[in-house]
């Protein structure tokens, strides 16, 4: 039994407009789904990723429009990479500064060039030149030249007091391996090692505790391929002595929660069904999308969202 990889990354975001214009139009991802946060109907849950959405594309929000900031500390995900093209860098940073984002070029830890940013809500952000195979296919009516596409996750770091009790989890409950030492950082990995398949743990004794608002993440959820695999990993994290959450349906996957030792609150979500399970492929995103059990409240739903404008494809 073994994790595929990261499944998606939920973080939380200010105003749902400002994070689809960001995502969709700078970043050139697809907004594969608009529907609602299942557990508070009252906002919306907003999921990106390649031409489908495949698991180890998705990044998702839940918007709090009018919320205060959180705090980046331990206890989180402290950044959120992505893969490029290993000769795209230098079109990604000219594409940023062209939007006015602020961005810094930097080696990383593991000698690999990055882009670090931030979204709108102060979510860190990096674009890694990687030279492995893209996980999917990039949306071709994006914004941005498949050539150059954001290609999945590169990895996902989450800050921690201290490594051992998380890594203990990553290794011997969840089947991660360590690949690499530097510094304060060190990096694991799970499944066939291509891209969302690495973790970072970054040990940060003084830092202050994180705390989840606006700009942070969320959890992270990790691919498990079927709901007889997920049950698989239910008794496991229970014999660990940890807590984990009955599974619940999410309609596009099914979920089980539990949060690990140092905090993080991790997911592990099946790959089925997919985000074409209600509406078609070509119309990913276009329009809000509700579970049976909230159809009937569409009407009340619709009235308290705010109103969301969807960009249309194409260069830009
Ligand atoms: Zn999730």
């Amino acid at each position: 039994m073994t994790l595929l990889g990261i499944h998606h990354i939920t973080a939380i975001a200010g105003d749902p407009q400002h994070t689809v214009e960001f995502y969709a139009e700078i970043l050139g991802l697809r907004l594969v789904k608009q529907t609602v946060n299942y557990d508070d109907p009252g906002t919306y849950h907003l999921y990106f990723g390649d031409a489908l959405g495949r698991p180890g594309t998705i990044l998702t929000f839940f918007p709090w429009p009018g919320a205060p900031r959180g705090r980046h500390g331990v206890g989180q995900a402290a950044a959120v990479s992505f893969s490029i093209p290993a000769d795209a860098l230098g079109f990604w940073e000219d594409r940023l500064r062209s939007h006015a984002v602020t961005v810094e070029r930097l080696e990383s830890l593991f000698d690999e060039p990055i882009l670090v940013f931030e979204d709108p809500d102060g979510l860190q952000l990096e674009l890694v030149a990687d030279p492995r195979e893209a996980l999917g296919h990039s949306w071709a009516a994006a914004p941005v030249p498949v050539a150059q596409a954001i290609r999945g996750f590169h990895s996902v770091a989450l800050l921690e007091h201290a490594y051992e009790d998380t890594e203990a989890v990553l290794t011997q409950a969840l089947g991660f391996r360590l690949v690499r030492s530097v510094g304060h950082r060190r990096r694991y990995v799970v499944g066939d090692g291509g891209l969302a398949c690495w973790v970072d743990i970054v040990n940060a004794p003084d830092a202050p505790p994180g705390h989840v608002a606006v700009g942070t993440v969320h959890h992270v959820a990790w691919r498990t391929p079927d709901e007889e695999t997920q049950q698989g990993w239910r008794r496991k994290i229970l014999e660990e002595g940890l807590s984990v959450t009955p599974v619940r349906d999410r309609r596009y996957f099914k979920s089980i929660y539990f949060r690990e030792p140092g905090g993080v609150l991790f997911e592990i979500a099946t790959d089925d069904p997919g985000f074409a399970v209600d509406e078609s492929p070509d119309a990913l995103g276009a329009q809000l999308r509700l579970p049976p059990w909230l159809e009937p409240e569409r009407e009340a739903l619709t009235a308290r969202l705010p109103r969301l404008r969807v960009p249309q494809p194409g260069p830009r």
